[in-house]
């Protein structure tokens, strides 16, 4: 897709040779030339590639690489500016997963629009309630019409946090959304609408449901022209909701009053209030798991345990309001997620203790441990300089590992991303920028496929994604959408088909069938944005 004027520019050919030139498109013109690096063989993928190095390339323009006796690269840009458009996209993708709301992708993809959808629920008997409930809003989870709590609460967590990280960068960026202009920054207005759907799933006693969802998935059309009954899912046994779900409504409110205050002091009030009440019921019953009761058969979201969800939920609180009770409650608990640190990239929707000890350590309250917050930070560095010697030594340098290569690949190379940017946050270096960019880079089209994974972006994106409303309108897919990307566990009857010899980065097909390889879904979403934010010059 492009390169950012400062910092490394680095190609990779896959093919041996020995020059390459940089060539501007229009006139052709070679504007640098060089040679390639020494051969490198990449276990992961099985392909041997060289280096083409242009860092020194300081030109703002679009180019393409030019490499004698193997071919020419897609077409890219280098400028100031590379990533705005991407960000834009990718934020605007959410807005296309809006559910309960009329959509339309118009001007820039004109002919992406539905009509409002899911506007009737009723709870399921497994919610220990009955009778209608609509619990009008938020996204669309992934390629299915389901909402979860759990990957709702990880996706608006990220998203706020990128507000709270790179807010100066973003606050311009208008997502040309329903609410645009209103005085809200855009990432926010988007962000409450996920939120707000959260909210509904509160019940009177604080506790939160796990899910609204169909009994089992739709088939493969448009969203408004799903009319399976919409249900509000539970444990089927009491207290019905469950503490991962609750917990991490708790943590999501206790952000939102922090970062909407500014802007809409009611709303912030009113997520505050949930999140205490949230956080009170997790009290009562802090195990509570969720498995699907008989009968649904939608996504599951299955967690072992909910107490790393309480950590995260007890530091938003502690660094929201400044309460002794969620203070103590972090520092009994801490100690047992600091190894987590260890392993980036550590966090995703079912481990969020990173999220916890990182949000106690940007916190910055008086009353805030030292020595908690110095192990936190030392070992988040720590772990980040070795993923960015990992990065560099890895012929396609990106920061993933053979068995990092399982459902959702690409937001694992997302989350190291995050991982090294919360690290420069720590301690800035510009290591860390530039090897959490390297992730970018494969996201967006350096890599084995050299193919773009966000959909319509860069100049050879993925085409068929695990997407009901883009298999259901046919043609190009719905905009500004990540690929789950490669999973050396093929699970699914059409990567069940690619060849057994395949290394693990390559075990990923194009194909609509193949939801372990291809599917969308927010959790990586948010990832990709907050990778965005961070790399915007
Ligand atoms: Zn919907």
């Amino acid at each position: 897709m492009g390169y950012p004027l400062d910092g490394p520019k680095v190609a990779l050919v896959g093919v041996p040779a020995v020059n390459f030139e940089v060539r501007r498109c229009g006139d052709n013109a070679v504007v640098f030339s060089g040679k390639l690096g020494a051969a490198q063989a990449d276990k992961n993928s099985g392909d041997t590639v060289q280096a083409a190095d242009f860092s020194a390339l300081r030109q703002p323009g679009r180019y393409y690489l030019q490499v004698p006796g193997v071919g020419r690269s897609w077409d890219f840009s280098v400028g100031g500016k590379v990533y705005e458009h991407a960000y834009s996209m990718a934020m605007r993708g959410f807005y296309g997963q809006r559910c309960g709301m009329a959509v339309n992708m118009a001007p820039e993809f004109p002919g992406y629009s539905h009509p409002a959808c899911h506007l009737h629920g009723k709870f399921d008997p497994s919610s220990g309630v009955k009778g209608r409930r609509d619990n009008i809003g938020g996204w669309h989870d992934a390629g299915d019409y389901g909402r979860y709590m759990v990957n709702s609460g990880i996706t608006a967590g990220t998203l706020m946090w990128t507000w709270e990280l790179f807010g100066k960068k973003i606050q311009n960026i208008s997502l040309d959304i329903p609410e645009s202009g209103n005085g809200t920054p855009d990432i926010l207005n988007e962000t409450r609408w996920g939120l707000k759907w959260m909210l509904q799933m509160q019940d009177t006693d604080g506790g939160a449901w796990s899910k609204q969802t169909s009994t089992h998935f739709s088939g493969f059309i448009a969203p408004d022209k799903d009319k399976l009954p919409s249900v509000v899912i539970g444990t089927g046994k009491p207290p019905y909701k469950s503490t991962c779900a609750t917990a991490d409504l708790a943590a999501v409110g206790a952000i939102a009053a922090r970062v909407y205050q500014p802007y809409d002091a009611q709303f912030a009030a009113q997520a505050l209030a949930a999140a205490r009440r949230a956080w009170a019921w997790t009290e009562k019953y802090p195990d509570v798991t969720f498995r699907n009761p008989a009968g649904i058969t939608t996504g599951e979201y299955a967690d072992a345990s909910c107490r790393d969800e309480r950590l995260w939920a007890a530091a938003e609180l502690w660094r929201t309001t400044g309460e002794a009770q969620y203070n103590d409650y972090f520092l009994k608990n801490y100690a047992a997620y600091l190894p987590g640190l260890d392993k980036p990239p550590a966090e995703n929707w079912s481990l969020v203790g990173p999220m916890g000890l990182w949000t106690y350590a940007m916190a910055a309250r008086k009353g805030t441990d030292p020595e908690a917050v110095a192990a936190i930070r030392a070992r988040t560095v720590q772990a980040a300089r070795a993923i960015v010697e990992r990065t560099r030594a890895n012929p396609y340098r990106v920061s993933m590992q053979a068995k990092d290569y399982v459902w959702g690949s690409n937001g694992v190379a997302a989350n190291y991303g995050v991982y090294l940017l919360i690290a420069n946050r720590f301690q800035p270096d510009p290591s860390l920028v530039d090897a959490a960019r390297d992730n970018l880079h494969y996201l967006l089209g350096r890599n084995t496929f050299s193919l773009s994974w966000v959909t319509q972006l860069g100049e050879h994106p993925f085409l068929h994604p695990h997407h009901r409303p883009s298999a259901a309108r046919g043609g190009a897919p719905w905009p500004g959408l990540l690929s789950g990307g490669p999973n050396a566990h093929r699970a699914d009857p059409v990567a069940a088909l690619l060849p057994m010899d395949l290394p693990p980065a390559k075990v990923y097909t194009d194909q609509t069938g193949s939801f372990s390889t291809n599917e969308i879904c927010i959790n990586w979403q948010a990832s990709l944005v907050f990778l965005l934010a961070g790399e915007l010059q």
